[in-house]
């Protein structure tokens, strides 16, 4: 079996989990593709289960528009060669407070840590880039200021596979991190370290 046959054999059984009570459906995923570049969200929205896809509308447009600033190209061809994955697949509810979309709990984000954990078995990428504050406690185990890590590199082991992280502040409508200092030199500063990593330019090569 190819690893994009496993791989979509793993994307059957995803969209099959009913695993939190709480979470909305259907199960979003990206498209299977066999990547060395994986890319880690918080969760879909309300309109990413209607369109089928992640980052498929305005928190989209601002992510792509960073990557074409970073490597010159658009969403089409970040969406064929970057695996696109998430903290949890589901849409979690409004928030309660108001402000944009309900976090997933703890629960939820360990009942679908698996899910994660085979995707990243199977493609043992080279460059993770966690998208936003839950993502990048995923993957670094950071919980301070996005201050303290947009615009830096680091090397670890996620998963049992060595990778390195470029974090990335969440594109979402809902937050003004990066549109205003120190978030904006921050992100330039992101969007310079993606443009130079040769995983990331080989990829969309
Ligand atoms: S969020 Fe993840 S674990 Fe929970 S129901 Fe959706 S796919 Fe399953």
């Amino acid at each position: 079996m190819t690893t994009l046959s496993k791989l979509r054999a793993l994307h059957a059984r995803l969209e099959a989990c009913r695993r939190c009570p709480k979470m909305i459906r259907p199960v979003v995923h990206g498209a299977a593709v066999d990547s060395k570049v994986f890319l880690l969200g918080q969760a879909p929205g309300i309109r990413e289960g209607p369109a089928g896809k992640p980052f498929a509308w305005t928190a989209g447009k601002t992510l792509f528009g960073w990557f074409h600033e970073a490597v010159g190209v658009d969403e089409a061809v970040i969406r064929e060669r970057v695996y696109f994955a998430a903290v949890a697949r589901c849409f979690p509810g409004k928030a309660k407070t108001g402000g944009g979309d309900r976090k997933p709990d703890e629960g939820e984000v360990l009942a679908c840590r698996p899910w994660l954990e085979a995707e990243v078995q199977l493609l043992k990428p080279k460059l993770v880039l966690p998208v936003g504050a839950l993502a990048i406690t995923q993957v670094l185990g950071h919980t301070g200021p996005l201050a303290e890590v947009i615009g830096t590199a680091h090397e670890t082991t996620w998963h049992g596979v060595k990778v390195d992280v470029i974090p990335l502040p969440h594109p979402s409508g809902a937050s003004t991190w990066h549109r205003v200092q120190p978030g904006k030199a921050l992100l330039a500063k992101a969007l310079q370290l993606l443009s130079r990593h040769e995983v990331l330019r080989a990829a969309v090569r």
